[in-house]
């Protein structure tokens, strides 16, 4: 059965938009990063989601080429 993450345990930092947890004040990815460093963080975060993106892109791609190979030689 699936279960979804404890979402009421985390916050979402307004300032970086990662989450961070709840018990804390502030949160632990940007509170001593300066408003540079924070615009950098955010950057490469998005960069990271899009590698992520692309990662599961490659993966559906070599599933296809694998049924496609199976297909093949079956018939
Ligand atoms: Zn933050």
């Amino acid at each position: 059965m699936f279960v979804p993450p404890p979402l009421k345990l985390t916050n979402k930092c307004e300032r970086c938009g990662l989450l961070y947890p709840k018990k804390e004040a502030k949160c632990s990815h940007c509170s001593d990063l300066s408003d540079q460093e924070v615009i950098y963080l955010k950057h490469k975060f998005a960069k990271e989601q899009q590698g992520n993106a692309n990662l599961g892109k490659l993966l559906l791609f070599i599933a296809s080429i694998i049924a496609l190979v199976m297909m093949t030689l079956i018939y």
